[in-house]
Parts: C-alpha cells; structure tokens; sequence
C-alpha cells in the first residue's frame, strides 16, 4: 500500500515544505547555515520515492563528503525503508568514478584504472619538471601541479592553454609541454589525477553522445547539496547529466549554451529535474576553483527555475546567530540575508585568551571536562582549528587530561609511507600498468635494486615494447647479475602468488577474505614486515602495528562488501576525505580544521586560534577575495555550534621551533560586544603582566578585550615568523591513495539460469542463477565434475555453448 507523506513534511515551515513538494525541472534553494537545506533535500528525495514519482535508480544525489553521502543514505532509507536501495547518493569523485570505472574502455583506459591522489601527482610533477629541467624556468613541481589543476577545473587542457598563452615566453613553452607530458604519463599509468575525475567524465559525455544518453536516461532527479563550492567542471557535468537525452527531445541548451525552458516538452523526454541547494556566505572552497557564480547565475542558466528562500535557523541560538550575521554581514558583494531563530538567546559565547597555545588548550579540555558534568557527552562537541598543524597542542592536553578525541581528516593514515608501500603493492597488483606503483615497491624492502638497475628495467622495457611489470617476469633476459636477477625473481613470484589469491586466472569469485588474504602475502613474502621487524627504530615498531590495522581495514572491508574486489577497496580507499573517520567512536570529542565542518553541527563548538594570520590566514591577504573567503570560513565555523560557542585565542603560538606573538582576529573585533563574555581577554592577560611584548603594547594601547570601540586597533604590522607556516591544507592533499583492478573482459556475456557453459578450467557446466548487475554480476554455476562455483561473468574465461 502506498504511504501517505504526512510523516515526510511534519514540522516543515512553508517554505521548506514548497522546497521538498515543488515539481519542475530546476529548483534553487539558498539559505544561511542551519536553516534546514540538506533536511529539505533528503526529504525531497524520500518524498519522490514515497509518491513513486521515481525509481532509487533515477536519483542522484551529491553531496560534499563521503560521510554526509552515508547520512543521507541512512536517513533516507529511514523515511522509506527498501525503497531506498539503488539510488546515487554520493560525492561527486565517487560518482564519476563509477561512471568511469564503467566506461572506461571508450577512451583508452581499463576498468583497472588508478586514481591518482595529490601525493601521487606530486611525485610524477617532480620526476617530469626534473625530465624538462624546467625549474629552471622557475616552475616548481608545485606551482605546475597547482596551475594544471587548475586548469583541468576549468575544463582545459595542455592545447586550450597553448591557444592562448604567449609561446614565445619560454617559460609558457616548457609548462605545456610539461602538462601535455603528464597526461600522456598518467594515459599510460591508466591512471587518473583527482581533477581528471570530474574533467574527464566530462569529456566522455561529450565526445561519446550515446553514453551520455545512458546517464541522461537514467537519472531522472539529479539533486546537489553544497552547490555554492562546485567549480567548472562540476557545473559542467550537471549541465551534461541535465540535458536530455539526444534524440528524445529537442535540446534546450542548443543555441549558445543558454536553456530555453520549453514548458510543452513532456516529462518523459524532458531533462532530469535539477534541484541545487547551497549558501553563497558559505563558500569556502574558492581556493580549489569553486565559483560562485554557479549559484548566483543559477536562474540565467536554467530561466524558469523555482527559487526558495529560507530564513528560519533551527541550529543555533540567537547569540550565536546574532554573532554570525554581524561577521559575515561585513562582506561586501552579498545579498543580506536575515536568520533567525526561535530557540531564544542561549548562553552567551565564551572568549578566551591563553598565554599560548597550550593555556588555550587546557581551557579548552576544563571547559570540554565541564559540559561533560553538566550532561553533554562528547560526541556533541567539537573542536576546529585553521590548520592541521594547530592540532597537535590541542592533543598534547588532550592526551594528559584524559579527554578522548578523534581527529577528521583522519586519512593521514593513509598517507604514511608503510601504508602508501602497501597501496602501491596492491596497486602493482591490480593495475600493473601503473609504472609508478611498480617502482614504488622495486626496492621496498631493500632488495639491492638500485637506480641503476631500475633505470636498466625501464630501458629495457621501453625497448621491447612491454610495461616495467612485465619486464618483471623475465629477470634472465635483463642483464643483471644472479643476486638482482634473483631478487626481481622473487618480487614477481609474490605478486603472481597475490595475483591469484586475488584476481584468480580462473574468474572464480575470490573470497570476500581475499584482499586482506592478498594483503598478508604481499607484506609477508616479500620481506616487507621481517625488515620491519628486524630494525632498531622505534618508528618501524609502530610502522608493524599500522601495517596490522591497514590489514584490520581491508578485513572490515570485507565483511561490510561480501562482493567487494580489489578494486572496490582500493576505490574506497582513494576517495577517503576530509570528513571521513577512520574508527567511528561516538565516545569523543571530534578535532577538524574549519574546512573539515562544513555541513555538520554540534551543541558545544570550540573554535581555537581566533588570531590575525591565522583566520584570517596569512596566505589569503594576498589573494583576490582571501580575506572574505576567510569571513565565510569562520561564519561556517561558529554557526555549528547549536547552544555553546567559545571563541579562543592564544597571545604567543610556537611553530616549527619559532615562537611568534599572535593578535586577535579582526573577526572578533566584528562580533558585539556584548553577546561574549570574556573568561579571560587579552587584557587580564595584560594586566596580570604576565608578558612583554610588542604586540602586547599595542593591544593595550587599543584597549582590546570586550570594549566596543572601533579603529584600527590591529594595524600592527605582519609579524615575522609565519611564513613557515606550512601551506594550507586542501582536502584534495588528502585524498589519499590510488586505485585499480584488472579485468579480462566478456563484455555483455548474456547468462540466464538453464544456459550451458564451457571454463576453461572446470569443463561444463551449467548455470543455476545470475545476480548482481554490470561489472558484478555473478555466475552460480554447477559444472559437471568441478562443483559449484560462482563466476565473476566479466572475468571469468568461459563461454557459452
Ligand atoms: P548548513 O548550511 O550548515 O549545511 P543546512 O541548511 O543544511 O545547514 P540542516 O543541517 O539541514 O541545515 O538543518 C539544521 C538543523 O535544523 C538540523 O538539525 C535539522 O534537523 C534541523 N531542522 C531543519 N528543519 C527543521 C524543521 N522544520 N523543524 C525542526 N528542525 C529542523
Ligand atoms: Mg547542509
């Protein structure tokens, strides 16, 4: 029986509830923080499930991060339950790579292919600026690899650029080749960067019309949260996605680009239905090539779109949005908006001034220590920082007053060096095209491989027209002595042996155990663990346990994806993001950078390091709009909180063995005065002269600390010692790892239960049943003498008969 919708739009004010019951084929939401946007969004979509308006399988959902894909998931499954499998719900890395992983073979890749990380960019940039000697030139491998990904997210290329760039400076010469030669390198790894994710998914819809019709036909409600931080190439792939069908309808978007919206076309062959959500004030990710203009130009690009405006916050109390719409009120270029709240004014925020950063982490831990007595568990509060860096003093109290805490962003396990050799033994594994992972592991453990010999294996490959893998498989042709010729021998015997275990030569669908089973093997033959074991170091004893809970990980993966291949891990792995944490202890206190937080809240927000240089963050001074991205920044930090907000700064922060004086963010300066309540400002701090300082002078001379004078109190010059702090974190840096899989490939092998088949090792058989859908689906065959196995269709060498 089809259920009602009244338990979907309960509570929802008005315009919310237009939001989740407007049908058309655009629709805007824009609204400050906390006024319910993703809410209506997952509503939306259950409320289409609910009235059969569409399949799971029509909808497609994105959303900023892994882990707010998987709330959503998980809420909408409670609103409709079954009804709920099937649907794209997922970033939009996650959803081009299962675009591509499908359709990879159209343009020169396999389904095997890697994903490419930052890290991993960074590598092949800087053996390439090397190759090019461009650095003398002044391009260094990061200024390439900022400048090609930017670029690549707005959707050009090495021959775009070279169109419009002066040729005849030698230094624009050098950077196109060098990024038309790192193309070429990752085509021939059968790898794709971060960047290319998106740009090329774009590329294959546009060059292959019919397989854009596939995913045309297919979704049919495309609905997009955050949408303020999409940049280029993410507009362009929903504008690819949100065209209709070739051939099925007249396209709207024909001339020029720009939409005719043609009311008369019927819904079956129109567009899918595009519903956007975000918040200009929120937009944080400018810095990546997020444009705000998506939003903004939201009704230029689709004339006729519904546009819905919330105003009611049911996040914060009003202190705590008094203080975000006096901050963020002083950005320029905005439409002001007006949130309020009927939760009533609430506590007042907390301020705090240490004396450095580690008295501004006990108060954080005792004032932690205090909301914990007076019943708020630790999992409602948070604590976020400007910088990864910023965490360790935070931890160091932690740790000493037993206050426990998690940090997202927790992928920096990833990027450890024993669990990136992991990975790329995996990847040698599952994508041996990758020279770069094959490389990685030549010499890993110390085998006596050197440069010289692997440079000798690369020539030699190059020459024979085979990959530096398959080189592999013939150490006697290489020319090397008996001790390297053995030690390659044995290399290549250990991923043939891991090969098998998990991407069997006969198809069988290896176990679910079969990544971790192929995990040990892979660390424990060839010597990787023993040489470990055998150090002195200190360091290679806690490289062992890492190593333990990598494979701990791959076993998790295992039972949560009884089906799961290599592949699947190593996509899983990549894709980890910022907000992702690794172990989900509800039991702690969560530790993120400001950038981490978006889209989630909290009832106690700690928001640390509220200093000049800091946020604002020195970097963004020199940027076009820095400063006010910091403003949306730090607007995105304090309107986690949902009761308690404390603001906290420290007088003097050492860094990388420098202590250098701090002064308060001019942000604070923006916030009335009377909504904090200062525990301790830099004037007690002043007037307990505790300190000397420069800087201290000038603050007393300001009179900073409550009072609601203005002026420009902070005009003290730049301190010195900041430049070394480090560059700030992207969440692309942390996109960890790469990715893969090796298929032999049937094609569209139609089984159905009755056929008879022939394998190439088990003889005949014949099939009792096929599940699963695309590259999964699974053959259960009885055979006539071997039993019965389940067959990976795809892989499997069989054949009809
Ligand atoms: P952000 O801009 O930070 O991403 P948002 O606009 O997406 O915020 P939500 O996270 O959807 O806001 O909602 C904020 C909080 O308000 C959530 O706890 C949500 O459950 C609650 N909420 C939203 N709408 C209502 C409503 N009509 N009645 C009660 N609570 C609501
Ligand atoms: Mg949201």
């Amino acid at each position: 029986a089809e259920q009602g919708q009244d338990d979907l739009l309960a509570g929802l004010n008005p315009q919310q509830l237009e939001a989740v019951t407007y049908r058309g084929p655009a629709l805007l939401i824009v609204a400050g923080a906390g006024s319910g946007k993703t809410s209506v969004l997952t509503r939306r979509i259950a409320s289409l499930l609910r009235a059969r308006e569409a399949w799971p399988s029509q909808i497609l959902a994105i959303t900023f991060t892994n882990k707010a894909a998987g709330e959503m998931r998980e809420r909408v499954e409670q609103l409709v339950g079954e009804a709920a499998r099937g649907m794209w719900i997922s970033t939009f890395h996650s959803a081009c790579v299962r675009i591509l992983r499908r359709e990879a073979e159209q343009f020169g890749f396999t389904k095997s292919f890697t994903i490419y990380d930052s890290g991993d960019s960074r590598a092949l940039i800087k053996r390439l600026v090397k190759e090019h000697e461009a650095d003398a030139y002044g391009l260094t491998p990061a200024s390439v690899q900022g400048r090609i990904s930017k670029l690549k997210n707005e959707l050009s290329d090495a021959e775009a650029y070279a169109r419009q760039a002066n040729m005849s400076d030698p230094a624009e010469r050098i950077f196109v080749e060098l990024f038309a030669d790192y193309q070429r390198q990752l085509q021939k790894a059968n790898a794709f960067d971060f960047d290319d994710l998106i740009g090329q998914t774009v590329y294959l819809f546009r060059a292959f019309p019919e397989v854009a019709n596939t995913y045309r036909r297919r979704f049919r409600h495309i609905l997009v949260d955050e949408y303020q931080d999409t940049n280029h190439a993410q507009y362009a792939l929903i504008h690819e996605l949100t065209r209709p069908a070739s051939g099925d309808a007249p396209d709207p978007y024909a001339s020029n680009g720009m939409m005719i919206f043609e009311p008369e076309t019927t819904p079956e062959l129109a567009g899918a239905s595009l519903t956007v959500v975000g918040d200009s004030d929120q937009s944080i990710y400018a810095f990546r090539g997020a444009d705000i203009r998506n939003i903004s130009e939201f009704e230029r690009d689709f004339p006729g779109a519904r546009v819905v405006l919330l105003e009611q916050n049911y996040r914060s109390t009003q202190n705590i949005l008094s203080a975000a719409n006096a901050v963020i009120g002083n950005n320029f270029d905005r439409k002001d908006k007006k949130l309020w709240s009927d939760k009533g004014d609430g506590d007042k925020i907390i301020g705090f001034t240490g004396y450095s950063q580690h008295d501004e982490a006990q108060f954080v831990a005792d004032e932690i220590e205090s909301l914990r007595r007076a019943g708020y568990p630790y999992s409602e509060m948070a604590v976020f920082y400007r910088t990864n860096s910023q965490s360790r003093a935070l931890e160091e109290i932690f740790i000493r007053s037993a206050v426990p805490y998690k940090i997202m962003g927790g992928t920096k396990f990833y990027e450890r060096a024993e669990i990136k050799d992991a990975l790329a033994y995996l990847v040698a594994v599952a994508n041996p095209a990758d020279e770069m992972a094959v490389r990685r592991i030549l010499n890993k453990p110390r085998r006596g491989i050197g440069d010289v010999s692997e440079t000798a294996i690369a020539r030699f490959a190059e020459e024979h027209g085979i990959t530096f893998r398959q080189a592999l498989s013939v150490p006697g042709e290489l020319g090397f002595g008996p001790k390297i010729q053995a030690a390659i021998a044995q290399l290549d015997a250990v991923l043939a042996e891991a090969t098998e275990i998990m991407l069997p030569a006969s198809g069988e669908l290896p176990p679910p155990s079969s990544v971790a089973d192929g995990l040990v093997v892979l660390l424990s033959k060839s010597g990787y663990l023993d040489a470990l074991r055998a150090s002195r170091d200190p360091q290679d004893e806690a490289r062992v346990e890492n190593l333990d809970e990598f494979v701990a990980v791959a076993r998790d993966f295992a039972r949560n994806n009884p089906e799961g291949t290599i592949v699947d891990f190593l996509t899983e792995v990549a894709l980890v993001s910022d907000a992702d944490d690794l172990d989900d202890e509800s039991g702690s206190v969560s530790l993120m950078t400001m950038h981490t937080a978006k889209g989630l809240e909290y009832d106690a927000v700690f928001v640390t390091g509220v200093e000049e240089d800091l946020i604002p963050h020195r970097i963004s001074a020199g940027e076009p709009g820095g400063p006010q991205e910091e403003r949306r920044l730090f607007y995105v930090g304090i309107t986690r909180a949902r009761k308690r907000l404390h603001l906290s700064l420290a007088m003097t922060r050492a860094q990388f063995g420098e202590v250098t004086v701090a002064m308060p963010s001019r942000f604070l300066q923006e916030i009335p005065a009377g909504l904090i309540d200062w525990r301790q400002s830099p004037g007690d701090v002043n007037s307990r002269g505790g300190m000397q300082s420069r800087a201290l002078n000038a603050r007393r001379a300001g009179g900073f600390g409550g009072s609601a004078s203005s002026g420009d109190r902070f005009a003290v010059k730049p301190l010195p010692g900041r430049d070394q702090l480090k560059p700030l974190s992207t969440a692309m840096d942390k996109f960890p790892n790469r990715v893969t899989a090796k298929m032999r490939d049937n094609g569209d092998l139609e089984l159905a239960p009755g056929d008879r088949i022939r394998h190439t090792d088990f003889g005949d058989g014949r099939v009792d049943a096929v599940t699963g859908e695309g590259a999964k689906r699974i053959a259960h065959v009885r055979f006539d003498s071997a039993g019965q196995k389940k067959l990976l269709i795809k892989v499997a060498p069989i054949e009809k008969i």
